[in-house]
């Protein structure tokens, strides 16, 4: 059998005709949560991701604990996406043949590792035999203050564009896995792409300003992402090239095995970095709020969110448009 959709016109006609209202139900699919109305003044938030064998990682590439960690991470990536905070996880772990006990052991450690980092709790889970290698797929619950949560489709023209820390590091790590390069210079980013950590601390402190209008996680790549929010909120975009961070390391490595650093930052994906959009009247004000946090040293504003929903360009800093794939990662795009 052939998938013959793209990822996301596949999940789009998967979901139609789902009740988009029931009681209780804040907003369905098509965010990085799902909210659902909780108790005293929080929302609940639900959301699920799955890692798979030879999809997203490689068996010999990383160790079972750090596998473990990058599960559960992704999944509290999705809760700070909405500046919630993690609290439950379900695990559904399919175990090949050639693995052992111990190696679902190893992964069970590095998810609390990680869990006890954010703290939040296993609460449940189901475990199968897999003919097809390795897949673990976790289910995240958190909470929000009610009606806080940020959507992907509250951005509107004027907003200015934002995304939190440097970017293109985890591309650069996985390129530097598949070539090989396995020394202490590319030792950060391989660490970046194997062992992300979710932004919960900034995703909250955006939310608790009250100011930003839309978020989401950079989990396919910073244009991708941004695409999503611009269709979610019916916009389009303008990107400036020069003002994405990208730390000096990167681009230097990145040139060293023949990678535009740039490229990297704005496609690559995998960061788990937050992008959001600010109203345009509020940006000093919330510029002024950010610079008391440590956690907000590493906001940058990089574009602004226009009207005409056709439009999404980079500009270079001479104005120029400058050429980027406008998708990210597909599963089932035809190469
Ligand atoms: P993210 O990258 O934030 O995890 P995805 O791109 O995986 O989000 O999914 C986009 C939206 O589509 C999410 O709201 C997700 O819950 C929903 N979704 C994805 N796959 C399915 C599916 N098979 N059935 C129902 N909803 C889905
Ligand atoms: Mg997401």
């Amino acid at each position: 059998m052939s998938i013959n959709l793209g990822e996301f016109d596949l999940i789009d006609r998967l979901i139609r005709g789902e009740k988009t209202a029931a009681d209780g139900l804040v907003c369905g699919g098509g965010d990085d949560c799902a909210i659902i109305a909780g108790r005293g003044d929080n929302d609940w938030l639900v959301t699920t991701d799955a890692l798979v064998e030879s999809v997203h990682f490689r068996r010999a590439w990383c160790d079972m604990h750090l596998l473990g960690r990058k599960a559960l991470s992704v999944n509290a990536s999705d809760i700070a996406a909405m500046g919630g905070i993690p609290k439950f996880y379900l695990v559904a772990i399919g175990l090949p043949d050639d693995m052992s006990a111990e190696d679902a052991i190893h992964i069970y450690d590095g998810m609390k590792e990680c869990a006890c980092e954010h703290g939040m709790i296993l609460v449940g889970g189901d475990t199968v035999a897999s003919k097809s290698g390795l897949l673990l797929s976790v289910t995240a619950i958190g909470e929000v203050l009610h009606g806080r949560a940020l959507l992907r489709n509250g951005a509107r023209p004027g907003d200015a564009i934002y995304v939190t820390g440097n970017l293109g590091g985890a591309a650069l790590g996985f390129h530097l896995l598949e070539r090989d390069v396995v020394n202490s210079k590319a030792a950060p980013f391989i660490q970046k792409f194997l062992n992300p950590s979710a932004k919960v601390e900034k995703g909250k402190l955006i939310s608790e300003i009250g100011m930003a209008t839309s978020m989401i996680d950079l989990s396919d790549g910073l244009i991708s992402d941004m695409g999503h929010i611009a269709d979610a909120s019916g916009v389009g975009f303008e990107i400036a090239a020069d003002e994405v961070p990208v730390d000096e390391n990167i681009s230097i490595l990145a040139r060293e095995i023949g990678k535009d650093p740039v490229q990297l930052a704005l496609t690559g994906g995998e960061d788990y970095e937050l992008m959001f959009t600010v109203r345009e009247k509020d940006i000093d004000a919330f510029e002024r709020k950010c610079s008391g946090s440590s956690c907000a040293s590493d906001f940058r504003k990089i574009g602004v969110v226009l009207e005409d929903r056709n439009v999404r360009v980079v500009k270079d800093a001479s104005g120029r448009e400058i050429d980027v794939p406008l998708a990210g990662f597909d599963h089932f795009r035809k190469l």
